[in-house]
């Protein structure tokens, strides 16, 4: 199994070798030369596997140079019972209709699902290649906490996380500064996340700093990321399903379109998938892109703060991975597209876009404040059961594409504890949370607070990193 670019300007690369790198040297995305099928003898002998032995048995059609045994040992440690209480659970909401419970890991969104075991494939490699790596990370929330708590006292790993001072919720903050591991650095800037995010930029751009301090990321565009995604499409599809070849469609809360890329993927090496249905929130340009075909970007000043804050995008980062199948699987096309984009802030495929639900599946909707407070009440006052705002924004579109005789997932993104505040607003009680978290507010806090200059960080690294 070797990797490619999707721009076109990469020799074929091993899984290994893409692994600690963030984009590929010309720009582009990683992705398999030729995915892996899964074929319907193969879904039929998974559906007795626990998640872990699926999750290996996935992992191995994408990771061929890690032995097979040892991806096992990863997967089993990654999601064992201490780290994920439950696992992906489906939890009926009405007929036909489920969430897939992607949320019970330590952070309670579903980072964590992939991050943990990107923590454990990073220690392994690392250790193989007698290598240290430290990742630098900006973070408004929900990323920054999964990267810490899958990477947190991991051998030969130490991060460093940037977040803008007081623009977190006191339950993100309590998270991220009370973790005690001495490789986590938590870093608080007096600024906004995008200031956090040009100081990762400037860091990670100085080719020399970056190759002293052996910069690393974690950020959704990593393959390992992406592939871990797939085995819970799988395992969604093996526990909604009685027979292969049974249909199965997914609803997902999208923001940087990695969720439900790792979807497309599964999608196109034979999961019998029936509909994508991608969601977002007031920041809808992957929705206008499936409505138009137009793909157009906005800056940071024309992206809302909304109630499904982790969905607050409006340049998807993972998009480009699709956009390569989308064109035929041409690199220079690509190259071309994504010169335009840069060009004219747009570019535009509507003559495709009769393959977008024909040939790919997908169909998108969004969903607003007002719509995400009626779905919460809404489905707490016919099930008794809560669901997040994010989840709430899948559930509103899920419900606009639903089709009798294939069942409905929904990727629950989030618990509703991260976000009492909407809640409330929603139902007027607050959301339970899970035991282990509920002395989370009275835990130490360890953070270092920092001006908004990128020297004090590198400062900070030079006396710091591994
Ligand atoms: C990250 C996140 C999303 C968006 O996922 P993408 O892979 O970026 O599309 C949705 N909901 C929650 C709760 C998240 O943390």
């Amino acid at each position: 199994m070797k990797y490619q670019s999707t721009r076109g300007g990469m020799a074929p690369l091993p899984f290994c070798d893409i692994l600690l790198e963030g984009l590929a040297p010309d720009g582009g995305l990683t992705l398999p030369v030729a995915l892996p099928a899964l074929t319907p003898e193969m879904l039929e002998s998974w559906r007795t596997l626990d998640y872990a032995e699926l999750a290996a048995r996935v992992l191995a059609l994408f990771i061929d140079d890690i032995a097979p045994d040892t991806l096992q040992r990863l997967t089993r440690a990654a999601y064992a019972p201490d780290v994920f209480p439950r696992i992906a659970p489906v939890k009926p909401l009405a007929p036909g209709l489920s969430l897939l419970g992607l949320s019970e890991g330590p952070t309670l969104a579903f980072k964590d699902m992939a991050m943990q075991f990107l923590g454990q494939v990073f220690e392994t490699v690392l250790a193989q290649r007698g290598q240290t790596l430290n990742i630098l990370g900006a973070t408004s929330g929900d990323t920054g906490s999964a990267a810490e708590y899958a990477l947190r006292g991991k051998q030969g790993i130490a991060v460093f996380m940037l977040s803008p001072q007081g623009r977190m919720s006191a339950f993100q903050r309590a998270q991220m500064y009370s973790l005690q591991d001495a490789n986590i650095h938590n870093i608080a800037i007096r600024g906004v996340f995008d200031e956090c995010q040009d100081i990762v930029k400037a860091l990670s751009g100085d080719l020399t700093f970056k190759s002293t301090y052996r910069l690393g990321a974690v950020n959704s565009i990593n393959w390992a990321r992406i592939a871990a995604q797939v085995v819970y499409y799988v395992w969604g599809w093996l526990r909604a399903t009685k027979n292969a070849g049974d249909l199965v469609s997914f609803a997902v809360p999208s923001g940087n379109f990695g969720n439900i890329l790792a979807g497309h993927i599964a999608r196109q090496m034979g999961l019998p998938v029936r509909r994508l249905v991608l969601a977002t929130n007031e920041n809808n340009v992957l929705e206008e892109f499936f409505r138009t075909g137009v793909y157009r970007p906005r800056p940071a000043s024309q992206t809302f703060a909304t109630s499904s804050p982790s969905m607050d995008i409006s340049r998807a980062s993972n998009f480009e991975r699709f956009l390569f199948d989308l064109v035929g699987r041409d690199p220079v096309r690509v190259k071309a597209l994504m010169q335009e984009l840069q060009q004219k802030g747009s570019f535009d495929l509507s003559a495709l876009k009769p393959q977008f639900e024909d040939r790919y599946g997908f169909v998108a909707g969004s969903s607003t404040h007002a719509d995400r407070l009626h779905t919460i009440r809404s489905v707490h006052q016919e099930t008794g059961v809560l669901i997040d705002p994010h989840t709430a924004d899948a559930v509103k579109v899920a419900r606009e594409h639903l089709e009798s005789g294939v069942p409905m997932l929904v990727l629950e993104t989030a618990l509703p504890a991260k976000f009492a505040d909407t809640i409330v607003q929603a139902v007027g009680v607050d959301p339970e949370v899970p035991a282990p978290l509920r002395d989370l507010a009275q835990r130490p806090q360890r953070v270092t607070l920092m001006d908004c200059d990128a020297r004090l960080v590198a400062d900070y690294l030079r006396q710091h990193a591994l």
